[in-house]
């Protein structure tokens, strides 16, 4: 062992998955990647890549039963390489966590404590939490000795102001339950609002910011100062922008009008609005790069898609672009934002009066990296940067155990503090998390 340990394993566990990376975060480079998916199935997969290296990929093929299995498999990969999760030089594990509720607003070390509040959150979560939970217990019962911590997708958002995060309906009956505005992708929000930051040469407390995480999951972010004002996610991922299969906004009539003039069950209705919905309902397409495609062989259904996804899209710029009062970027982040130059163009077309233009030569080119896309003359930057939740999760996980010491490691990183619960909040109780 050389110094202080400086390597992180981050564990995004899904139901039926787990991604990992593994940091050095001396330098933030990656060591390994990897994804075992359809655990639980006879056609389970671990794909498991090494990066420091240069080795190629490896495949297993076998069945893995369960996520200890599946860890343990990970654990197995990143030993032939190595790298195994009992080396001295791994500082900690950090894990991503869909739902904090109120009381997380920071990433936090795990502790018994810590994971009963997760499991309180499985009523709001319950596709997710209890799989981040799984890739919890079993990471602690392989290195019960090493920090774990929780990085939750909800915490960015737990600055959001009362009247962007209450909903207008009877406060009686919200609290009871705890309905009320958490937001998702968090994660993604912070790191890009602060890449965008970065990349005008300005500090985050500088800079106001409109964020456009626009995946398969999509959502937009109002970020004031380094701190979240407003999303467009709600009480579950199924609010706002329109998505890969995912309505977004509707008028909350249109489920009981489902239940009592199509006689649909409350579960049909879920499964509509989270899988049958957004760009897949409209033109059975949710790839983005299918859509452009149909939509230039002159498609109808393709075009009727595209152009309410972008409708919905400028609506959210406008509006937070309102509840800002001055923009200095919007930045395009995930696989759309990141890759579609047509919805960048279309996005913003139009908004001139706001100091809003995008270069079509700049926003042509490819490339992996923040860049502007928005002519000289623009008085708001329009940008593209790169979303890296994984080096997020592991910034603000080395930050807050073993790497606070280590220079460079942190570096934009917004994690560090006590982490932890606010105690200050209530939890959801309410309907479902769907993605
Ligand atoms: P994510 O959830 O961030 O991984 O984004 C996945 C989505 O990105 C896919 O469903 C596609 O719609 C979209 N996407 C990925 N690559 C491209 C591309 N080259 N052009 C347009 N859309 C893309």
């Amino acid at each position: 062992m050389t110094g202080t340990p400086t390597r992180v394993l981050v564990l995004n566990s899904g139901s039926s998955s787990v991604k990992y990376q593994l940091l050095d975060m001396s330098d933030g480079s990656r060591l390994a990647q990897g994804l075992v998916e359809r655990i639980g199935e006879e056609t389970s997969r671990l794909a498991h890549t090494p990066l420091h290296d240069g080795g190629g990929t490896r495949e297993r093929l076998a069945p893995i039963p369960d996520h200890a299995a599946a860890l343990e498999a990970v654990a197995e990969e990143l030993a032939a390489d190595g790298l195994g999760l009992d080396s001295p030089e791994l500082a900690a594990i950090g894990h991503r966590v869909v739902h904090g509720g109120l009381r997380f607003t920071e990433p936090t070390v795990i502790d018994d404590e810590v994971i009963a509040e997760i499991e309180r959150l499985v009523p709001v979560a319950p596709l997710h939490n209890p799989a981040n939970l799984l890739g919890i217990r079993t990471a602690m019962s392989l290195r019960p000795d090493l920090p774990q911590v929780a990085v939750f997708d909800t915490a960015f958002h737990t600055t959001m102001p009362e009247s962007a995060a209450r909903y207008a309906i009877d406060v009686e009956t919200a609290d009871a339950h705890r309905i009320r505005r958490y937001g998702f992708h968090g994660t993604s929000h912070a790191y890009v609002s602060r890449e965008t930051a970065r990349l005008l040469g300005k500090e985050p407390e500088e800079v106001n910011v409109i964020v456009l995480h626009l995946g398969n999951g999509a959502s937009a972010s109002a970020v004031r100062g380094g701190r979240c004002v407003d999303t467009s996610m709600g009480l579950t991922p199924l609010e706002g922008l329109v998505m890969g299969t995912r309505s977004g906004d509707v008028d909350p009539a249109v489920t009981f009008h489902l239940k009592r003039v199509a006689g649909m069950s409350a579960d049909e209705i879920d499964v509509l609005l989270n899988k049958r919905s957004g760009l897949v309902g409209l033109c059975g397409d949710n790839d983005m790069r299918e859509i452009r495609r149909r939509v230039d062989e002159g498609d109808e259904r393709a075009a009727l898609a595209f152009d309410v996804y972008i409708h919905r899209l400028k609506k959210y710029i406008g509006a937070y672009y309102a509840v800002l009062g001055r923009v200095d970027a919007v930045a395009f982040t995930a696989g759309v934002g990141e890759n579609a130059a047509p919805v960048r163009e279309a996005a913003i077309a139009g908004l001139e009066e706001l100091g809003l233009a995008v270069d079509a030569g700049l926003n042509a080119v490819r490339s992996g990296e923040a860049r502007v896309i928005s002519p000289e003359y623009a008085r708001v930057a329009v940008a593209v940067v790169p979303t890296d939740e994984e080096l997020e999760i592991a910034r603000q996980t080395f930050a807050l155990t073993a790497g606070g010491a280590t220079e460079g490691a942190t570096e934009g990183g917004s994690g560090g503090g006590s982490g932890g619960m606010s105690g200050n909040a209530p939890e959801n109780t309410a309907e479902k998390v769907n993605a």
